[in-house]
């Protein structure tokens, strides 16, 4: 067995807490997956540096697909409560109301679905809290030497440390840029309450591209109304510097349309702003050990499908390859690989990178091809809305004749 610097390890050392699976990294993806694992009474162990994962902006809604991924896995209980649902999303665009989605999303604050999650782990997968200052990987055992000394042994070890880089440069996996700060993403509460928004979610795509703004997201999270917007900008432009500064001037700016339905955009406490890069991973088809999550790759927050691959990695594995690996002796390469190469998943990674390119160019290029698409999109939007309003007005009841 060789490790990342290529020392020999002796098979499980004496002392060492022997378990299958060893997951680094207790964010969405890693607690997930102890949790399925633990539950279909695997012997998990589960690292991660903090006890409780910090209130970080991050992903705050997903859809009903990936609630029933979580249903599906058994873990709809536990993040049922955690979550605020929502059936009713008013689309604007083009600075006009433009249709109403009759579809469930669920919004949550990321850290608290994280911890929430965090204690409903079964008993038998309690969270070692540590930094790994170890780990070496091979066809048969991994092993992790933690900064107190302890040792764990694994059949297999699983990266899930998102945008964490010390496990997967020691291990020897490297992240590749695709596309650096590639967009910004940014976080507010409303200073109103759900009841006193004029809608109880509602979606407004910016009109310009010239304002690089792809969409303001306005859902309830608990008793606050809560903001995302996506822009394709980065975090040193005095645009970004301007928006923290009074984003209630900006907002109403550029989304007049809803800025009343809004409370004016009052905002409420601190503007978070998160720049995100797209990137992939090289050299990570090695034995005994697998990346998921943002740990194998970061795609754009704009279409909003990080869960979505966190979903499907944590379904692949839990609910086909973990089962069959450990069935069989050895972790060689070739049964990692079938992971990566699983068409669900390769087809879902694709997609995710697929959308966050294309929601950008369709936004902010200004090439003739995307002047184009975006001409045809916005007529056959122009077509709804006036459709919409001509319904409206023959719905209208006639005047009266006196
Ligand atoms: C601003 C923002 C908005 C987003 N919005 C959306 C959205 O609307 N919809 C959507 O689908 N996706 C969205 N995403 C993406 C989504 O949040 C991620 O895809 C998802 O949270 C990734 O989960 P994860 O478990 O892989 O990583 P994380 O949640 O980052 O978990 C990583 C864990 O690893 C731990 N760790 C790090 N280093 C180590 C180490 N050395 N040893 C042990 N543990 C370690 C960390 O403490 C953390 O607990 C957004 C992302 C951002 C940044």
């Amino acid at each position: 067995m060789s490790t990342a610097q290529g020392r020999e390890t002796p098979a499980v050392q004496a002392g060492a807490a022997e378990v299958e699976v060893a997951i680094v990294g207790a964010g969405l993806a890693g607690t997930s997956l102890a949790a399925v694992l633990g539950k279909a009474g695997r012997k998990v162990a589960l690292v991660d540096p903090h006890l409780v994962h910090h209130d970080e902006f991050r992903a705050e809604k997903i859809g009903m697909k990936q609630m029933q991924v979580f249903e599906k896995l058994g873990l709809g209980p536990a993040i049922r409560p955690l979550v605020t649902p929502m059936t009713d999303i008013h689309v604007f665009r083009l600075g006009q109301f433009f249709r109403r989605e009759r579809k469930w999303e669920f919004a949550f604050s990321y850290g608290a679905l994280v911890n929430g999650m965090r204690q409903a782990l079964p008993r038998q997968v309690p969270l070692t809290v540590g930094k790994v200052a170890e780990v070496s990987t091979g066809p048969d055992r991994q092993r992790l030497v933690l900064t107190d000394g302890s040792v764990i042994d694994a059949r297999l070890l699983v990266v899930a440390t998102g945008y964490g880089e010390a496990v997967r440069r020691a291990i020897g996996i490297e992240r590749v840029e695709e596309s650096k700060a590639h967009s910004l993403s940014i976080g507010f509460d409303l200073a109103i309450t759900p009841q006193q928004c004029a809608y109880p979610a509602l979606a407004c795509y910016a009109r310009n591209p010239a304002d690089r703004v792809a969409y303001l997201s306005v859902f309830p999270i608990g008793d606050r109304m809560r903001g995302n917007m996506f822009a394709y900008r980065t975090v040193a432009e005095e645009w970004t510097r301007a928006f923290r500064e009074n984003p209630q001037k900006m907002l109403c700016e550029l989304m007049p349309e809803i800025a009343r339905q809004c409370g004016n955009f009052a905002v409420a406490g601190a503007v978070e702003v998160r720049q995100v890069s797209l990137t992939t991973t090289r050299q990570h088809r090695r034995a005994g050990v697998v990346t998921i999550g943002d740990a194998f790759w970061t795609t754009c927050p704009t279409p909003g499908i990080g869960i979505n691959r966190v979903v499907t990695d944590v379904d692949r594995l839990a609910s086909t390859y973990i089962p069959q690996w450990l069935s069989t002796p050895g972790m060689d390469a070739e049964k990692i690989c079938a992971f990566y190469d699983d068409p669900v998943k390769v087809a879902t990674d694709k997609a995710g990178m697929r959308s966050s390119i294309y929601a950008k160019r369709i936004t902010i290029e200004t090439g003739l091809e995307w002047r184009l698409r975006r001409l045809r999109n916005n007529t056959a939007r122009q077509l709804v809305i006036l459709g919409r309003k001509m319904r409206d007005r023959e719905e209208l009841p006639a005047p009266s004749a006196a």
